[in-house]
């Protein structure tokens, strides 16, 4: 469902899909997860609120035990990523359809893709029983999405576009869709900072989103990905704010993907793709350097040894000495070259 009020349409898709829903937010959306129990009546049996960033082990136990203990026959999760992500650790343990009401740009609504984070490594794996089969998307419960988080989940979405179009299993549909969500959030997110209601810009931002998540779910991600895993697993960094700051890095690091990087210029108005998209997150307000996040400076090293551990598909070669300058540079917040 896509349109400003499709909230609306809530309790009928519920229905379809049970008629005990464990409801599943943030603690700082609790209002909204009660909102939406209210519009679900008597098949609302909890509202969960202790979904968090990056999806600890320990959280998906207790919530496997709460919704078990509830009975719960359906999972509905209101928010961006984090709720979406418990609730697909939660659909894998117990085999239960969710339903996705989306209010950031992460893109995690539409794809197989789950994770938990256990002593500082961020698993992921792909299972079809964790991606929602129904999603809401309803621009109007995006006006209270603050500035930096719009910014940068919307950077996250635009990271899936980026390595979609220089995927191993990169198709030209894709690319197309990819191409198409880089040119509509680099449109509206810099609107969107700054006229948090204007309804036309959060519908495009979704629609970016959308696409976002279609591609990643299609296809292949690649060193940038696998480096704002590893960074935000080993040092606890925001995921999308790790993703923001990272992306114009590993995009000129893999420059050698000449059609992926006129694709990017071109959807961003023109000139250098890395260039391009790190001229983004300065008009957006986004951060720019891992040391901002909070990353140390000693954990360069570590984040080298973990991103080059397991050999993975990446266009441009995968060496020890290019990660680090990579990250050097990310860390400090330089402009790429
Ligand atoms: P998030 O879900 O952590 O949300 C960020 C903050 O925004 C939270 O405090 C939340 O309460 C608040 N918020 C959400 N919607 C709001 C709204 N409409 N109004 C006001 N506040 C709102 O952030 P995210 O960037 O959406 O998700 C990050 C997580 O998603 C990471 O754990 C990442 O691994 C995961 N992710 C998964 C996939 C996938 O396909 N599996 C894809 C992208 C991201």
């Amino acid at each position: 469902m896509f349109r400003a009020g499709a909230l609306d349409d809530l309790a009928p898709e519920t229905a379809r899909l049970g008629s005990r829903a464990f409801v599943i937010s943030t603690p700082g959306q609790k209002a909204l997860g009660e909102h939406c129990a209210g519009l679900l009546g008597s098949s609302a049996i909890a509202v969960y609120d202790k979904a968090v960033m990056h999806t600890p082990a320990s959280a998906v136990r207790a919530a496997v035990e709460h919704a078990t203990r509830l009975d719960a026959d359906c999972l509905i999760a209101i928010g961006g990523g984090s709720t979406i992500g418990l609730a697909k650790a939660i659909a894998f343990e117990r085999r239960l359809p969710i339903l996705a009401v989306a209010t950031t740009y992460s893109g995690s609504e539409v794809t197989p893709i789950w994770g938990y984070t256990e002593n500082g490594i961020k698993h992921v794996a792909r299972d079809a029983h964790t991606q929602p089969r129904t999603v809401i998307y309803d621009p109007l419960l995006t006006f209270k999405l603050p500035p930096n988080v719009s910014a940068t989940s919307g950077v996250n979405a635009i990271a899936h576009c980026v390595e979609a179009l220089y995927s191993e299993t990169a198709n030209p549909l894709v690319s197309q869709m990819a191409e198409e969500g880089i040119r509509a959030l680099g449109h509206s997110l810099p609107i969107v900072v700054k006229e948090p209601e204007n309804v036309d810009a959060r519908t495009e931002a979704l629609y970016g989103a959308w696409l976002g998540g279609c591609v990643l779910a299609a296809v292949g991600m690649a060193l940038h990905h696998k480096l704002a895993h590893v960074i935000g697993g080993a040092f606890n960094t925001p995921h999308a704010e790790t993703h923001t700051v990272i992306l114009p890095h590993a995009t000129a690091y893999n420059a050698v993907a000449q059609d992926a990087m006129s694709r990017i210029s071109r959807a961003l108005g023109g000139g250098n793709a890395a260039q391009a998209l790190f001229d983004l997150n300065g008009s957006i307000g986004a951060p720019r350097s891992l040391k901002e996040l909070g990353m140390p400076e000693s954990g360069i090293d570590q984040a080298v040894s973990l991103a080059t551990k397991n050999p993975y598909y990446n266009p441009a070669p995968v060496t020890a000495e290019g990660i680090r300058r990579l990250l050097r540079n990310a860390w400090e917040g330089r402009r790429p070259e």
